[in-house]
């Protein structure tokens, strides 16, 4: 579908579809493990047990691939999900245990990354929580000093330290990770799952998973086309977890998250914009708007607004003219001197928020596990996830990194944030304050009367001491 230039597709702008889809299941089939959803943590938890030997069947509603694994903004990031302060605040015990999970997982994709068939374009650019207000700049600040106590790999600097374009003040850069395409990614995985040799059945929806006897028993698995019997389940269908009766009550909300791609940008023109690093920005407002630069010489920008799933749950879907014409409003504030390039596609997906910002991992009921709600960092943490999983289910000790996000009880308390009337007001509170920090950088520059002045850049930023170099672009 075309609206006013921009092309929308309910699936990705990164990749077409696999030409080449499995059978879907048909009959009864047996198993020592079944994976319920071939997204990153389902595909990646199936090549870990076909590698180790395991007698894998992997189950997918759509293709491997298809959710979020290959919609994503192809962030790597190395940092826990939620805001900093608030999620060391909320749970001060595990916040650094949360680090080393995150760091850890950004490592780990790494290396897997080298491992597959193809090039995922991965750049080693770090990612930036990036400030566009004095506000923001302070808080970035706090965030930074929260994240290097908790012995993450940060550091602050001014927008000029860290090569980011003129309209970002400074912020913190994660050093670990960096950008690929997520849909080169995802698609790379599924072929290693299927060249692996785990069973793969894809058009296949699992609506049941039952345990059954005592013991050791087995769990059986029931789809449209047949049943699966199989000694352990491990479910990793993400943002459609709370579809399935036997998943935990409130595990995590879906939430829809929409993404436009610029036309490609004269690579002239984006380094004049002083983005040389080509890190990835997140900005600090409640509901971030991220951007990062492509191997393809485009812009990828994401979020701003969020929505909820309606009451049937998820469903396949395409982003609202309305929330595509925000984001391009978004995009040309940020990069004035682009404000001539033209958005090209729009799409979106569904992630998982769970209610303590944390992934999540656990035994729903006997034999039965899951993982979830990296709550929109997953592109590092769910195929980390999903193998540390595997190496449980295939009778490895509890990794310490598996510790960190283990529930030992699958309860899960309401979540008051992740609903349309919290979520709008985030929004709104973010334009105001986009609003206010416009008319005080007006004024400072009618003081000043010159762009950017240096001095007033610098005040911003901070003293020299916090100053660093940044990676060569
Ligand atoms: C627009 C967007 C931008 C994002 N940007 C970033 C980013 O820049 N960096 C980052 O780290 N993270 C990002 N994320 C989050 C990241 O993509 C996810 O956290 C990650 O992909 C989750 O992986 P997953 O395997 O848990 O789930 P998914 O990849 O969503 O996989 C779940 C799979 O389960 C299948 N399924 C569901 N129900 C069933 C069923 N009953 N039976 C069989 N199969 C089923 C689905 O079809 C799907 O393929 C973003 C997410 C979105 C949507």
């Amino acid at each position: 579908m075309t609206t006013d230039g921009v092309s929308y597709s309910d699936f990705t702008g990164w990749v077409d579809p696999p030409a080449d889809l499995t059978a879907s299941l048909e009959g009864d089939v047996r198993c020592d493990v079944a994976v319920v959803g071939g997204g990153l943590a389902g595909m990646a938890a199936a090549l870990r047990l076909a590698e180790r030997g395991v007698d894998v069947v992997l189950l997918e509603a759509g293709f491997c691939g298809y959710g979020s694994a290959s919609r994503n903004v192809g962030q790597l990031t190395g940092a826990p999900a939620g805001d900093p302060g608030l999620v060391s605040t909320m749970h001060p015990g595990r916040f650094r245990d949360l680090v080393r999970f995150a760091e850890g997982a950004v490592h780990f994709t790494e290396e897997l990354l080298g491992q597959l068939p193809g090039d995922c374009d991965y750049e080693p650019t770090g990612n930036v929580g990036a400030a566009v207000s004095a506000g923001q700049l302070r808080k970035a600040r706090r965030n930074a000093e929260i994240l290097r106590r908790a012995g993450a790999d940060v550091v602050f600097g001014s927008g000029r330290d860290l090569a980011l374009p003129a309209g970002f003040l400074g912020g913190f850069l994660e050093r670990a990770g960096g950008l690929l395409n997520p849909g080169k990614f995802a698609l790379a995985l599924r072929r290693a799952v299927l060249a692996a040799g785990a069973r793969v059945f894809e058009r296949t929806a699992v609506r049941a998973v039952e345990p059954q006897g005592r013991g050791a028993g087995v769990v059986v698995l029931g789809a449209a086309g047949g049943r699966v019997r199989a000694g352990r389940v491990l479910i990793t269908t993400n943002a459609y977890a709370r579809e399935l009766a036997i998943a935990p009550k409130r595990l995590a909300t879906p939430v829809w998250v929409s993404v436009i791609e610029t036309e490609p940008v004269p690579p002239e023109r984006l380094a004049a914009t002083g983005w040389t690093s080509r890190s990835g920005i997140v900005t600090q407002h409640n509901l971030m708007q991220s951007y990062r630069p492509t191997a393809h010489g485009t812009i990828v920008s994401g979020v701003r607004r969020l929505r909820t799933a309606p009451r049937g749950g998820p469903h396949a879907r395409t982003p609202d003219p309305a929330t595509v014409a925000d984001l391009a409003r978004g995009f040309h504030d940020r990069f004035p001197t682009l404000r001539d390039i033209a958005v090209q596609r729009a799409w979106g997906g569904w992630i998982a928020m769970t209610p303590s910002w944390l992934p999540v991992a656990g035994e729903a009921a006997r034999n039965v596990f899951y993982a979830i709600g990296c709550n929109g960092h997953g592109l590092a943490q769910a195929p980390y996830l999903g193998t540390l999983l595997a190496d449980r289910l295939a009778g490895n000790a509890l990794h310490d990194d598996l510790t960190a996000v283990w529930r030992e009880r699958p309860r899960f308390a309401p979540s008051p944030v992740f609903n349309a009337a919290a979520l709008g007001t985030a929004w709104w509170i973010d334009r105001l304050s986009d609003r206010l920090a416009g008319r005080r950088s007006d004024r400072s520059h009618d003081r000043l009367s010159g762009s950017r002045s240096d001095r007033s850049h610098d005040r911003l930023s901070g003293s020299r001491s916090d100053r660093i170099h940044p990676p060569a672009g």
